[in-house]
């Protein structure tokens, strides 16, 4: 990733790609006491736009203000960081990773004197599984690590070190011969997979995880309210057990790189309608459909209230 042209925003200068290095006391490297967003660009029908730039932009802000990093860049100042950032690399379908973290200034865990950096780097996103994947869904396995409990960290900032127990348990998942892993709360509720939000539907009724131990994910968001408008369904925000997963008529996951991605096998079970792909009519296909739609800009009459959701590059 390092071995390329372009450009990386750093503390509002743009550095070449491949001088944008950093020390290696860097304190954040060390402790993982830093926070970021992962926001996708698409290619609409009238140019490149971010997709909910600003909503990404404030859950930034609130887990540096959260985990009490000062930020020296306004929530506009970083959103222009991340329109340039497409320009200058010549990018239009991308991912983007905004990321706040610690400098070198001192080590221990009371160091004083850190500076805050940011950096706003942006690259080519292919699809984050097969087209075969996203029609056929993921088989997943429950992971004996349990998620982030609110007494233990921040669930609500996305702060890099969370993602040791993210990796600890898709790993253990993937060696496993799965595609995801589902992860649950200390108590032992649902709480989402790796990098995504969880939902089932049953008798036309969606749930998902409340946000307690799970990150508030803004596809989540953005699904819950097509869910709720556009399709008319109720959508239940509670406390949800693996077994309600095993019995589900449909479940799928959403995040920015997965997008909405249906859930087909847990553990070993398969979760609703036998046959290889999900059914054109099923709910998750329709919110996979409109998901798509949004984000790409292909609005019509229908979905033209969610304009807002995009910000011209
Ligand atoms: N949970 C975790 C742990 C994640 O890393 C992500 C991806 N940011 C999500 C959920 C989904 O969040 P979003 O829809 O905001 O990308």
């Amino acid at each position: 990733l390092y071995d390329r042209d372009g450009f990386i925003w750093h503390n509002g200068e743009w550095l070449p790609w491949r001088e944008a290095t950093t020390h290696l006391l860097t304190h954040t490297l060390h402790y993982g006491m830093g926070c970021f967003e992962g926001v996708r660009a698409y290619a609409g029908p009238n140019g490149t736009h971010l997709f909910r730039v600003a909503e990404h932009t404030r859950r930034l802000c609130d887990s540096a203000h959260s985990l009490d990093i000062p930020l020296s860049f306004s929530a506009a100042q970083l959103i222009e960081a991340q329109r340039e950032c497409l320009g200058r690399n010549g990018l239009t379908n991308a991912y983007l990773k905004p990321t706040v973290y610690f400098g070198a200034e001192g080590l221990g865990l009371r160091a004083k004197g850190l500076t805050t950096n940011v950096m706003v780097a942006a690259w080519d996103l292919g699809d984050y599984v097969s087209a075969t994947a996203s029609r056929e869904g993921l088989r997943a396995l429950t992971s004996s690590w349990a998620r982030h409990h609110v007494n233990i960290s921040l669930c609500r900032a996305k702060t890099n070190g969370h993602y040791v127990n993210s990796i600890l348990a898709l790993n253990t998942a993937v060696k496993a011969g799965f595609d995801e892993t589902l992860m649950l709360d200390p108590e032992g509720y649902v709480a989402e997979a790796s990098a995504a939000n969880v939902f089932l539907l049953r008798d036309g009724v969606l749930h998902t995880p409340e946000v307690t131990s799970c990150l508030q994910g803004i596809t989540r968001d953005s699904v819950i309210r097509l869910a709720r408008e556009v399709l008319g369904l109720e959508v239940q925000e509670r406390r949800i057990t693996r077994d309600e997963l095993y019995t589900a008529d449909e479940a799928f996951l959403t995040g920015t790189a997965a997008e909405l991605l249906p859930l087909r096998e847990l553990d070993g079970r398969r979760i609703g309608a036998p046959g290889r792909e999900i059914a054109p009519d099923s709910v998750t296909a329709r919110l996979q459909g409109l998901y798509r739609r949004v984000t790409r800009g292909d609005l019509g009459e229908d979905l033209l209230a969610y304009q807002k959701w995009l910000t011209p590059a």
